[in-house]
């Protein structure tokens, strides 16, 4: 095994990286010591590394079985970028092209060749010459037939461990329960595989369900507070990603609208747009999103219901990777649920894809804490509730609701279990439509018991009943409510129901506060992401291969200006450095100097004593130069340069402060838990970094924060 700090060095010098996230190094440590594995990791948790990081360090080529094309040019891309030989064959390539690649690989000349299912079998010959020294199966849910994704293709991937029985393999989902787990390490041959289960767990994200009633009002609402946001509606059908993107854009937004039947150039367009942020909100069936790795998606919104969690969870997983707070919000209704039946019945493994269904609906419909569900779907229980799903915040009372359920048991039986939910609750507010009139129910005795509760409250109370089990909908019958056992004991042996109180639906917030571009100077970080957006045009690859949003972020707030400094950032590896280090250094250096000048032309202002600092200060001279001039005490020099910037002044508290010293004290805050004060840092440092340089990292940071949680 290499040893451990060859590995973190490798981890910094090809993939820009300090530390590990949870997991990562274990699972490396496991590939190296020879073992099988099987890892479970959520979207965004880090799962290439964990492959990509020995590759480069074993000896011999890497194969890493992966089920899109697209996904698999983004990989290599971002491989090469960091200055790592990779390749990828599949079958949209010319033979002649092919052949080069499979001769760079008896070349010894990549260390990985990332593979479709579908091609696998043209690698034999080459696969035999070579030494294979890892094989990677991502997207590994694939292969089993429990899974949501199932692909044919990859049953047949099996044989890799009897070919090469001393290849350690490692296969990588997002998908967790437990009987896809088994079913991908029996049927890739590697029963005694480790498994490594992250957890699922991502704090950041919000969650939020709302009935699917007006829905444009309330995506309208959502999206008042969030200009300039970037997000994903995820509909069924690409008609409703059309006319969705339509009416956004309408009302001012930048929307467009994804799917798999619009031209490849134009969707690809689409996706660039949306990564680079010219697009602000993409409308999308499940087929966006998949290997996009933009860090700064603040929102998703399922507009219809997803067929199971582990899509819905894999889809809001798209939002908030950079660990930035972020909002979800899923509607739901049962013209879905129908839908997606039918979907179902269609489908190969019905059983499966009904149960899960069952699943996805409880959560929607769920009346405790709706992350606990999620956890446990996942296998991971959390004893308290979560604080940040809409259950949460907003917890149910509940009400006496037997005559509720009196009333409308008793009217489904009058209508002989024959009508739907939309008919049962017209029958019971007394409506004069045909549907009703035709079939005479205007004589029934319940015809019309209903009128004091609106019909929205109705569908809502149904709902209730059907997921306590007192009503079932039966789905192959037109939806037709059915009584069930439990009926028969609130209608004749007095059994008390408990029904949620129904709370008025969030109104729409009017007038929607269209997004606009207007507003402060761009600031260091918008220059940074110009910056990158004409880099990455130039070299034609996607923004997010230069740096992610993460990196800039910290380039911003440490301001490298020299290699070094560069190099320290999280997310700068050798290659970037080399690549883009001079361009951004330039920009920063640039922002920094142009701040400064402003400052020096402003005119000063007399006034009390720290105003005359001030005065000092914007001519140029240094804290020590200001002391000696007036005869103060540097400290106090330095308490009026405080003040000055907390009323507001530009002053650039950067320049008093070097890069390693505010690295330090960041991460002293983490580590001494936010202590309060200046002196537990100081001691924490043994007086090597002096109070006024503490306090001027702590507020650097403080204010950081603060612009964070604005964007
Ligand atoms: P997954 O495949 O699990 O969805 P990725 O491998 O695409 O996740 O990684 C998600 C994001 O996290 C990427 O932007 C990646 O660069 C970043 N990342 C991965 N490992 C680390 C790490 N150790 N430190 C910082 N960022 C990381
Ligand atoms: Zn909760």
């Amino acid at each position: 095994m290499p040893a451990q700090p060859q590995i973190l060095a490798t981890l910094k010098e090809y993939f820009g990286y300090d530390t590990f996230r949870p997991l990562q190094q274990e699972i490396i440590h496991s590939i190296f010591e020879g073992n099988d594995n099987l890892v479970i990791m959520p979207t965004g948790g880090g799962k290439s590394i964990c492959y990509q990081l020995p590759a480069f360090l074993l000896q011999g080529v890497t194969l890493v079985i992966s089920p899109l094309i697209a996904l698999m040019k983004d990989q290599v891309d971002g491989l090469l970028a960091n200055g790592i030989a990779a390749a990828y064959v599949n079958s949209s390539q010319h033979p002649n092209e092919q052949h080069e690649i499979y001769q760079k690989v008896l070349d010894k000349d990549i260390k990985l060749l990332y593979v479709a299912p579908e091609s696998l079998s043209s690698l034999d010959t080459i696969l035999s010459q070579v030494k294979v020294s890892l094989i990677a199966i991502d997207e590994a849910h694939c292969i089993s037939a429990w899974g949501h994704d199932f692909r044919p293709a990859y049953t047949q991937l099996g044989y890799l461990k009897s070919k090469f029985p001393e290849t350690p393999v490692i296969a990588l989902t997002a998908t967790a329960d437990k009987a896809t787990r088994q079913d991908i390490c029996d049927q890739l041959n590697i029963p005694e595989a480790t498994q490594h289960l992250a957890s699922f767990d991502r704090k950041n994200l919000s969650l939020d369900v709302r009935p699917g009633n007006k829905r444009i009002e309330q995506i309208y609402a959502f999206l008042s507070d969030k200009p300039n946001q970037s997000g994903i509606i995820y509909c069924l059908s690409r008609k409703t990603t059309e006319a969705l993107a339509e009416k956004l854009k309408d009302k001012g937004y930048k929307a467009a609208a994804y799917h798999a039947g619009i031209d490849h150039q134009k969707r690809s367009q689409v996706q660039e747009d949306f990564i680079n942020d010219t697009t602000q909100i993409v409308c999308a069936t499940i087929a966006f999103g998949m290997g996009i790795d933009k860090s700064n998606v603040r929102w998703v919104i399922h507009y219809n219901l997803p067929k199971n969690i582990e899509g819905y969870y894999q889809e809001i997983g798209r939002a908030g990777r950079d660990g930035l707070p972020s909002s979800t919000l899923l509607f739901h209704s049962y013209a879905d649920v129908v839908q997606l039946q039918k979907f179902a019945d269609m489908s190969g493994n019905k059983e499966v894809q009904l149960a899960k269904l069952d699943r996805m609906q409880q959560y929607a419909e769920s009346l405790s804490c709706r992350r606990k569900i999620l956890l446990n779907y996942f296998g991971e229980l959390i004893e308290k509730d979560c604080g940040n799903c809409d259950v949460c915040k907003n917890p149910p009372t509940f009400i006496d609701g037997t005559v509720i359920a009196q009333k409308v048991l008793s009217c489904i039986t009058r209508v002989k279990e024959q009508e739907p939910i939309g008919t049962v609750i017209d029958v019971l507010r007394g409506a004069q439509n045909a549907a009703v009139q035709d079939k005479g129910y205007q004589n029934l005795r319940t015809y019309g018991i209903g009128k004091d509760i609106a019909w929205r409250d109705w569908q809502q109370y149904i709902i209730q009943l059907i997921n306590q089990g007192y009503l079932e909908i039966a789905f192959h019958q037109n939806n037709k409510l059915k009584l069930t056992a439990l009926s028969k004991k609130v209608l004749f042996e007095g059994e008390k129901v408990s029904l949620a109180h129904l709370k008025e639906l969030e109104k729409a917030k009017q007038p929607v506060v269209l997004p606009t571009d207007q507003g402060a100077a761009p600031d260091l970080f918008e220059k940074l992401r110009a910056l990158r957006l004409e880099l990455a045009k130039e070299a034609e690859i996607p923004a997010y291969q230069i740096f992610n949003d993460a990196t800039l972020r910290e380039m911003e707030k440490f301001r490298p200006m020299t290699d070094e400094e560069f190099m320290q950032i999280n997310g700068v590896g050798r290659q970037k450095m080399q690549n883009y280090g001079y361009q951004f250094i330039k920009e920063i250096t640039n922002f920094s100097s142009a701040k400064t000048k402003k400052k020096k032309k402003k005119s000063a202002k007399k006034g009390n004593t720290h105003k005359e600092t001030l005065v000092l200060y914007q001519e140029g001279w240094s804290i020590e130069e200001i002391a000696v001039k007036r005869q103060l005490a540097e400290s106090t020099i330095f308490s009026h340069i405080m003040k000055l910037h907390q009323e507001g002044e530009p002053i650039d508290l950067h320049q008093f402060i070097a890069n390693q010293d505010l690295k330090a004290i960041e991460n002293a805050k983490q580590d001494l838990d936010n202590p309060d004060g200046l002196k537990p840092y100081f001691e924490h440092f043994e007086g090597a970094i002096d109070y006024n340089t503490i306090k001027v990292g702590l507020t650097i940071l403080k204010e950081d924060r603060k612009t964070n949680a604005l964007q």
